[in-house]
Protein backbone atom coordinates (compact mmCIF):
# COMPACT_ATOMS: atom_id res chain seq x y z
CA UNK A 1 0.00 0.00 0.00
CA UNK A 2 0.93 3.34 -0.63
CA UNK A 3 2.45 5.53 2.32
CA UNK A 4 -0.16 7.31 3.89
CA UNK A 5 -0.99 11.44 2.93
CA UNK A 6 -1.50 14.50 5.60
CA UNK A 7 -2.64 17.55 5.09
CA UNK A 8 -0.80 20.18 6.85
CA UNK A 9 -2.68 23.32 8.13
CA UNK A 10 -0.80 26.53 9.78
CA UNK A 11 -3.52 29.29 9.69
CA UNK A 12 -2.79 32.84 10.76
CA UNK A 13 -5.44 35.90 10.88
CA UNK A 14 -5.29 36.49 7.28
CA UNK A 15 -3.50 33.62 6.05
CA UNK A 16 -3.22 29.81 5.52
CA UNK A 17 -0.31 27.98 4.95
CA UNK A 18 -0.83 24.35 3.86
CA UNK A 19 1.69 21.28 2.91
CA UNK A 20 0.22 18.18 1.11
CA UNK A 21 2.71 14.93 2.96
CA UNK A 22 3.59 11.64 2.41
CA UNK A 23 4.50 9.53 5.42
CA UNK A 24 8.52 8.93 5.09
CA UNK A 25 8.74 11.37 2.21
CA UNK A 26 11.21 14.44 2.43
CA UNK A 27 9.01 16.70 -0.41
CA UNK A 28 5.83 18.07 -0.25
CA UNK A 29 3.04 16.78 -2.97
CA UNK A 30 1.73 20.17 -2.86
CA UNK A 31 2.04 22.91 -0.73
CA UNK A 32 1.37 26.61 -0.83
CA UNK A 33 -0.57 30.00 1.12
CA UNK A 34 -3.55 31.23 1.13
CA UNK A 35 -3.37 35.09 1.94
CA UNK A 36 -4.68 38.19 2.33
CA UNK A 37 -8.12 36.39 3.45
CA UNK A 38 -10.95 38.65 3.76
CA UNK A 39 -10.01 41.09 1.65
CA UNK A 40 -10.33 41.85 -2.28
CA UNK A 41 -6.67 41.02 -2.83
CA UNK A 42 -7.65 37.29 -0.89
CA UNK A 43 -5.14 34.98 -3.53
CA UNK A 44 -4.13 31.34 -3.59
CA UNK A 45 -0.45 30.31 -4.44
CA UNK A 46 0.92 26.55 -5.06
CA UNK A 47 3.09 24.66 -5.94
CA UNK A 48 3.99 21.06 -7.06
CA UNK A 49 6.60 19.13 -9.26
CA UNK A 50 4.11 20.82 -12.46
CA UNK A 51 5.70 24.29 -10.66
CA UNK A 52 4.63 27.66 -9.30
CA UNK A 53 0.25 28.86 -9.89
CA UNK A 54 -2.03 31.31 -8.61
CA UNK A 55 -5.80 31.56 -8.26
CA UNK A 56 -7.32 34.54 -6.61
CA UNK A 57 -9.42 33.75 -3.98
CA UNK A 58 -13.06 35.01 -3.21
CA UNK A 59 -12.92 38.00 -0.61
CA UNK A 60 -15.01 35.24 1.47
CA UNK A 61 -11.79 34.31 4.15
CA UNK A 62 -10.95 30.91 5.61
CA UNK A 63 -13.23 28.87 5.07
CA UNK A 64 -13.76 29.74 1.13
CA UNK A 65 -9.85 29.49 0.77
CA UNK A 66 -10.16 26.07 2.30
CA UNK A 67 -12.93 25.08 0.15
CA UNK A 68 -10.91 26.18 -2.85
CA UNK A 69 -7.92 23.87 -1.39
CA UNK A 70 -9.82 20.30 -2.23
CA UNK A 71 -10.23 20.62 -6.02
CA UNK A 72 -6.30 20.51 -5.43
CA UNK A 73 -6.00 17.83 -3.30
CA UNK A 74 -7.72 15.79 -5.98
CA UNK A 75 -6.25 16.26 -8.11
CA UNK A 76 -2.69 15.71 -6.28
CA UNK A 77 -3.55 12.76 -4.05
CA UNK A 78 -3.60 9.50 -5.24
CA UNK A 79 -5.48 8.05 -2.31
CA UNK A 80 -7.47 9.54 0.88
CA UNK A 81 -6.10 11.72 3.40
CA UNK A 82 -5.77 9.59 6.34
CA UNK A 83 -5.76 12.97 8.60
CA UNK A 84 -5.19 16.83 8.89
CA UNK A 85 -2.63 18.04 11.29
CA UNK A 86 -2.66 21.43 12.69
CA UNK A 87 -0.34 23.66 14.31
CA UNK A 88 -1.28 25.31 16.96
CA UNK A 89 1.10 28.11 18.98
CA UNK A 90 -0.03 27.54 22.79
CA UNK A 91 -0.89 24.34 24.49
CA UNK A 92 -0.13 25.92 27.87
CA UNK A 93 0.23 23.02 30.23
CA UNK A 94 -2.77 21.08 28.77
CA UNK A 95 -0.83 19.19 26.09
CA UNK A 96 2.19 17.32 26.31
CA UNK A 97 1.91 16.14 23.08
CA UNK A 98 0.04 16.30 19.63
CA UNK A 99 -3.72 16.25 20.34
CA UNK A 100 -6.64 14.39 18.32
CA UNK A 101 -8.91 16.72 17.67
CA UNK A 102 -12.45 16.92 19.73
CA UNK A 103 -14.82 19.66 21.52
CA UNK A 104 -12.58 19.32 24.48
CA UNK A 105 -9.43 19.73 22.50
CA UNK A 106 -11.06 23.05 21.10
CA UNK A 107 -11.81 24.30 24.40
CA UNK A 108 -8.69 23.56 25.87
CA UNK A 109 -7.07 25.43 22.56
CA UNK A 110 -9.29 28.21 23.31
CA UNK A 111 -8.49 28.34 27.12
CA UNK A 112 -4.65 29.07 26.21
CA UNK A 113 -6.07 31.71 24.36
CA UNK A 114 -4.91 34.66 27.01
CA UNK A 115 -1.12 33.02 26.32
CA UNK A 116 -1.38 33.52 22.65
CA UNK A 117 -3.73 35.99 21.85
CA UNK A 118 -3.00 36.53 18.09
CA UNK A 119 -1.97 33.16 17.26
CA UNK A 120 -4.55 30.79 18.87
CA UNK A 121 -7.98 32.08 17.78
CA UNK A 122 -6.18 31.99 14.20
CA UNK A 123 -5.50 28.56 14.67
CA UNK A 124 -8.72 28.04 16.07
CA UNK A 125 -10.35 29.27 12.84
CA UNK A 126 -8.72 26.86 10.44
CA UNK A 127 -9.05 24.06 12.50
CA UNK A 128 -12.62 24.75 12.18
CA UNK A 129 -12.42 25.76 8.83
CA UNK A 130 -11.15 22.66 7.92
CA UNK A 131 -13.43 20.16 9.66
CA UNK A 132 -16.08 22.61 7.61
CA UNK A 133 -14.85 20.90 4.72
CA UNK A 134 -13.39 17.36 5.70
CA UNK A 135 -15.60 16.46 8.24
CA UNK A 136 -14.38 12.51 7.93
CA UNK A 137 -11.01 12.61 8.42
CA UNK A 138 -9.19 12.88 11.65
CA UNK A 139 -8.15 16.34 12.67
CA UNK A 140 -4.63 16.58 14.98
CA UNK A 141 -3.39 19.25 16.90
CA UNK A 142 0.26 19.95 16.96
CA UNK A 143 1.75 22.37 19.65
CA UNK A 144 4.81 24.55 19.34
CA UNK A 145 4.98 25.08 23.16
CA UNK A 146 4.49 20.77 23.95
CA UNK A 147 8.14 19.39 23.32
CA UNK A 148 9.31 21.64 26.08
CA UNK A 149 6.42 20.09 28.66
CA UNK A 150 9.63 18.25 30.05
CA UNK A 151 11.52 21.34 31.05
CA UNK A 152 11.80 21.08 34.62
CA UNK A 153 10.31 23.16 36.94
CA UNK A 154 13.95 24.94 38.19
CA UNK A 155 13.97 26.09 34.49
CA UNK A 156 10.51 26.65 33.22
CA UNK A 157 9.80 28.90 36.68
CA UNK A 158 10.48 32.39 36.81
CA UNK A 159 11.50 33.91 39.99
CA UNK A 160 8.22 35.36 40.73
CA UNK A 161 5.64 35.15 43.27
CA UNK A 162 4.05 31.22 43.56
CA UNK A 163 0.41 32.54 42.78
CA UNK A 164 1.41 33.89 39.27
CA UNK A 165 2.43 30.66 38.05
CA UNK A 166 -0.26 28.68 40.37
CA UNK A 167 -3.54 31.01 39.08
CA UNK A 168 -2.50 32.60 36.68
CA UNK A 169 0.09 30.39 34.22
CA UNK A 170 2.88 32.70 34.17
CA UNK A 171 5.86 30.09 33.57
CA UNK A 172 8.52 29.33 30.76
CA UNK A 173 6.77 27.61 28.02
CA UNK A 174 8.76 27.83 25.32
CA UNK A 175 8.25 27.62 21.37
CA UNK A 176 9.25 26.07 17.97
CA UNK A 177 9.47 22.38 19.66
CA UNK A 178 8.37 20.99 16.45
CA UNK A 179 11.55 22.51 14.55
CA UNK A 180 13.63 21.69 17.86
CA UNK A 181 12.22 18.43 18.24
CA UNK A 182 12.87 17.02 14.39
CA UNK A 183 16.42 18.17 13.95
CA UNK A 184 17.67 16.30 16.99
CA UNK A 185 16.20 13.70 15.28
CA UNK A 186 17.83 13.76 12.12
CA UNK A 187 21.20 14.63 13.81
CA UNK A 188 20.67 11.22 15.71
CA UNK A 189 19.37 9.10 12.51
CA UNK A 190 22.65 10.82 11.04
CA UNK A 191 25.25 9.34 13.91
CA UNK A 192 23.58 6.32 13.43
CA UNK A 193 21.95 6.39 16.44
CA UNK A 194 18.27 5.87 17.51
CA UNK A 195 16.09 9.28 16.71
CA UNK A 196 16.01 9.88 20.71
CA UNK A 197 19.25 9.27 21.51
CA UNK A 198 21.67 12.12 22.29
CA UNK A 199 22.80 15.06 24.06
CA UNK A 200 22.07 17.99 21.59
CA UNK A 201 21.44 21.98 21.64
CA UNK A 202 19.70 23.10 18.88
CA UNK A 203 20.05 26.94 17.46
CA UNK A 204 16.84 27.29 15.26
CA UNK A 205 17.56 30.90 13.64
CA UNK A 206 14.59 32.11 11.41
CA UNK A 207 12.28 35.15 11.98
CA UNK A 208 12.17 34.30 14.99
CA UNK A 209 14.86 32.47 17.18
CA UNK A 210 15.20 30.07 19.68
CA UNK A 211 17.60 27.57 21.13
CA UNK A 212 16.76 24.58 22.95
CA UNK A 213 18.66 21.60 25.13
CA UNK A 214 17.71 17.87 24.08
CA UNK A 215 19.00 15.06 25.80
CA UNK A 216 17.49 11.52 24.58
CA UNK A 217 14.63 13.25 22.55
CA UNK A 218 13.36 15.50 25.20
CA UNK A 219 13.52 19.18 26.01
CA UNK A 220 15.59 20.25 29.10
CA UNK A 221 15.55 24.23 28.48
CA UNK A 222 14.87 26.09 25.86
CA UNK A 223 15.67 30.03 25.19
CA UNK A 224 11.75 31.10 24.60
CA UNK A 225 9.65 32.04 27.57
CA UNK A 226 5.81 32.98 28.60
CA UNK A 227 6.30 34.35 24.98
CA UNK A 228 8.60 33.86 21.51
CA UNK A 229 9.85 37.18 22.87
CA UNK A 230 12.16 36.22 25.52
CA UNK A 231 15.88 35.00 25.06
CA UNK A 232 17.74 35.76 21.40
CA UNK A 233 17.98 38.89 19.26
CA UNK A 234 15.25 37.87 15.99
CA UNK A 235 14.90 39.95 13.09
CA UNK A 236 12.27 42.73 15.08
CA UNK A 237 11.98 41.39 18.23
CA UNK A 238 14.39 42.63 21.01
CA UNK A 239 14.89 39.39 22.88
CA UNK A 240 16.18 39.56 26.65
CA UNK A 241 15.94 43.10 27.91
CA UNK A 242 16.08 44.77 31.59
CA UNK A 243 12.92 43.90 33.20
CA UNK A 244 12.69 47.72 33.98
CA UNK A 245 12.62 48.62 30.78
CA UNK A 246 9.22 49.06 30.69
CA UNK A 247 8.59 51.02 33.51
CA UNK A 248 11.57 53.32 32.54
CA UNK A 249 10.23 54.13 29.22
CA UNK A 250 6.97 54.86 30.83
CA UNK A 251 8.12 57.27 33.33
CA UNK A 252 10.46 59.06 31.00
CA UNK A 253 8.94 58.93 28.10
CA UNK A 254 5.53 58.19 28.74
CA UNK A 255 4.87 54.84 26.58
CA UNK A 256 2.25 52.71 27.36
CA UNK A 257 2.18 49.30 27.63
CA UNK A 258 0.86 48.51 23.97
CA UNK A 259 3.49 51.08 22.10
CA UNK A 260 5.93 49.46 24.21
CA UNK A 261 4.62 46.07 23.07
CA UNK A 262 5.14 47.07 19.37
CA UNK A 263 8.54 48.66 19.87
CA UNK A 264 9.84 45.18 21.39
CA UNK A 265 8.20 42.88 19.11
CA UNK A 266 7.70 44.74 16.01
CA UNK A 267 10.81 47.67 15.71
CA UNK A 268 13.85 46.03 17.68
CA UNK A 269 16.37 42.93 17.23
CA UNK A 270 17.77 43.23 13.83
CA UNK A 271 16.13 45.66 12.29
CA UNK A 272 16.12 47.72 15.58
CA UNK A 273 19.74 47.53 15.34
CA UNK A 274 21.32 47.89 12.00
CA UNK A 275 18.29 50.83 11.72
CA UNK A 276 17.50 48.85 7.97
CA UNK A 277 16.72 45.35 7.83
CA UNK A 278 15.42 42.60 9.94
CA UNK A 279 16.50 40.35 6.71
CA UNK A 280 20.06 38.68 7.51
CA UNK A 281 20.78 38.60 3.76
CA UNK A 282 20.32 42.17 3.16
CA UNK A 283 22.13 43.13 6.80
CA UNK A 284 25.09 40.84 5.29
CA UNK A 285 25.62 42.12 2.21
CA UNK A 286 25.02 45.56 3.78
CA UNK A 287 27.73 44.58 6.20
CA UNK A 288 30.32 43.91 3.22
CA UNK A 289 29.18 47.16 1.65
CA UNK A 290 30.73 49.02 5.35
CA UNK A 291 27.20 49.62 7.07
CA UNK A 292 28.13 50.26 10.77
CA UNK A 293 24.64 49.48 12.26
CA UNK A 294 24.55 45.94 9.61
CA UNK A 295 27.93 45.23 11.25
CA UNK A 296 26.48 45.79 15.00
CA UNK A 297 23.42 44.14 14.43
CA UNK A 298 25.15 41.00 13.02
CA UNK A 299 27.35 41.12 15.99
CA UNK A 300 25.05 41.42 18.76
CA UNK A 301 22.87 38.86 17.23
CA UNK A 302 25.96 36.13 17.20
CA UNK A 303 27.72 37.19 20.69
CA UNK A 304 23.75 36.54 22.10
CA UNK A 305 23.34 33.60 20.24
CA UNK A 306 26.43 31.80 21.51
CA UNK A 307 26.17 33.37 25.39
CA UNK A 308 22.51 31.84 25.42
CA UNK A 309 23.53 28.37 23.85
CA UNK A 310 26.49 28.18 26.20
CA UNK A 311 23.98 28.79 29.46
CA UNK A 312 21.38 26.23 27.96
CA UNK A 313 25.22 24.07 27.76
CA UNK A 314 24.36 23.50 31.56
CA UNK A 315 20.99 21.68 31.32
CA UNK A 316 23.01 18.62 29.30
CA UNK A 317 25.38 15.96 31.02
CA UNK A 318 27.72 16.09 28.00
CA UNK A 319 27.76 17.60 24.54
CA UNK A 320 27.21 15.40 21.61
CA UNK A 321 26.66 18.08 19.10
CA UNK A 322 25.29 21.77 18.20
CA UNK A 323 22.86 22.10 15.20
CA UNK A 324 21.80 25.14 13.22
CA UNK A 325 19.05 25.36 11.48
CA UNK A 326 16.08 27.91 10.21
CA UNK A 327 16.52 29.97 7.34
CA UNK A 328 19.67 31.78 9.02
CA UNK A 329 21.40 28.89 10.44
CA UNK A 330 20.56 26.71 7.45
CA UNK A 331 22.50 29.21 5.31
CA UNK A 332 23.99 32.16 6.49
CA UNK A 333 27.77 31.38 6.73
CA UNK A 334 28.96 34.39 8.23
CA UNK A 335 26.48 33.71 11.46
CA UNK A 336 27.63 30.19 12.17
CA UNK A 337 31.34 31.71 11.37
CA UNK A 338 30.62 34.53 13.85
CA UNK A 339 28.66 32.44 16.77
CA UNK A 340 31.12 29.83 16.92
CA UNK A 341 34.28 32.13 17.56
CA UNK A 342 32.41 32.88 20.97
CA UNK A 343 32.00 29.08 21.65
CA UNK A 344 35.43 27.53 21.65
CA UNK A 345 34.71 27.15 25.99
CA UNK A 346 32.17 24.58 24.75
CA UNK A 347 35.06 22.36 22.66
CA UNK A 348 33.07 23.58 19.28
CA UNK A 349 35.42 24.47 16.66
CA UNK A 350 34.56 25.46 12.78
CA UNK A 351 36.36 24.32 9.77
CA UNK A 352 35.92 27.68 7.45
CA UNK A 353 36.20 25.29 4.67
CA UNK A 354 33.22 22.77 5.52
CA UNK A 355 31.23 25.97 6.72
CA UNK A 356 31.28 28.05 3.71
CA UNK A 357 31.15 25.36 0.85
CA UNK A 358 27.98 23.67 2.20
CA UNK A 359 25.65 22.71 -0.15
CA UNK A 360 21.94 24.76 0.06
CA UNK A 361 19.10 22.54 1.95
CA UNK A 362 21.59 19.74 2.37
CA UNK A 363 22.89 18.66 5.84
CA UNK A 364 25.98 18.35 6.47
CA UNK A 365 28.91 18.65 9.05
CA UNK A 366 31.07 21.55 9.49
CA UNK A 367 33.24 21.07 12.44
CA UNK A 368 37.08 21.18 12.52
CA UNK A 369 39.25 18.09 13.43
CA UNK A 370 39.09 17.13 17.01
CA UNK A 371 35.86 19.32 17.75
CA UNK A 372 32.60 18.08 19.24
CA UNK A 373 30.19 17.65 16.24
CA UNK A 374 28.48 21.13 14.55
CA UNK A 375 25.88 20.16 11.92
CA UNK A 376 23.25 22.38 9.70
CA UNK A 377 20.32 20.51 9.34
CA UNK A 378 17.38 22.03 7.25
CA UNK A 379 14.26 21.58 9.19
CA UNK A 380 10.92 20.31 7.93
CA UNK A 381 8.32 21.43 10.35
CA UNK A 382 5.69 20.09 8.02
CA UNK A 383 6.95 16.44 8.15
CA UNK A 384 7.37 16.62 11.72
CA UNK A 385 3.67 17.64 11.99
CA UNK A 386 2.49 15.49 9.28
CA UNK A 387 4.60 12.18 11.16
CA UNK A 388 3.49 13.26 14.72
CA UNK A 389 -0.17 12.85 13.10
CA UNK A 390 0.19 9.97 11.54
CA UNK A 391 1.83 8.39 15.21
CA UNK A 392 -1.29 9.75 17.07
CA UNK A 393 -3.43 8.03 14.98
CA UNK A 394 -1.58 4.78 15.34
CA UNK A 395 -1.34 4.81 18.72
CA UNK A 396 -5.03 5.45 19.76
CA UNK A 397 -6.54 2.72 17.13
P1 LIG B 1 10.51 32.08 9.27
O1 LIG B 1 10.85 32.13 10.73
O2 LIG B 1 9.58 33.17 8.85
O3 LIG B 1 10.13 30.69 8.78
P2 LIG B 1 12.96 31.60 7.82
O4 LIG B 1 13.30 30.35 8.58
O5 LIG B 1 12.61 31.46 6.39
O6 LIG B 1 11.88 32.47 8.56
O7 LIG B 1 14.24 32.57 7.95
C1 LIG B 1 14.24 33.86 7.44
C2 LIG B 1 15.61 34.46 7.66
O8 LIG B 1 16.58 33.63 6.98
C3 LIG B 1 15.75 35.86 7.09
O9 LIG B 1 16.46 36.69 8.01
C4 LIG B 1 16.59 35.63 5.85
O10 LIG B 1 17.36 36.76 5.51
C5 LIG B 1 17.48 34.49 6.30
N1 LIG B 1 18.12 33.85 5.14
C6 LIG B 1 17.56 33.12 4.17
N2 LIG B 1 18.48 32.77 3.23
C7 LIG B 1 19.65 33.32 3.63
C8 LIG B 1 20.99 33.33 3.10
N3 LIG B 1 21.30 32.73 1.96
N4 LIG B 1 21.93 33.99 3.80
C9 LIG B 1 21.65 34.62 4.97
N5 LIG B 1 20.42 34.65 5.51
C10 LIG B 1 19.43 34.01 4.86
Amino acid sequence: MAQRLVLVVNCGSSSIKFALRREGSSAALLSGLAEQLESPKAILHWHTTDGKQSQALSPGGHADAMASLLPLIDEYADQPLSAVGHRVVHGGEHFTGAALINPEVIAAIEANAPLAPLHNPANLIGIRAAQAVLPQIPHVAIFDTAFHQSMPPYAYRYALPDELYAVHGVRRYGFHGTSHQYVTQQAALLRGWPATQGAWLSAHLGNGCSNCAVLDGSSLDTSMGLTPLEGLVMGTRSGDVDPNLHAHLGRTLGWDLPRIERLLNRESGLLGLSGLSNDMRELEQARKDGHDGAKLAIEVFCYRLARSLAGLAVALPRLDGLIFTGGIGENSALTRALTLKHLGILGLQVDPDANSNLPRGEAGNIEAAGSTTILVIPTDEERQIAEESLHLLDASN
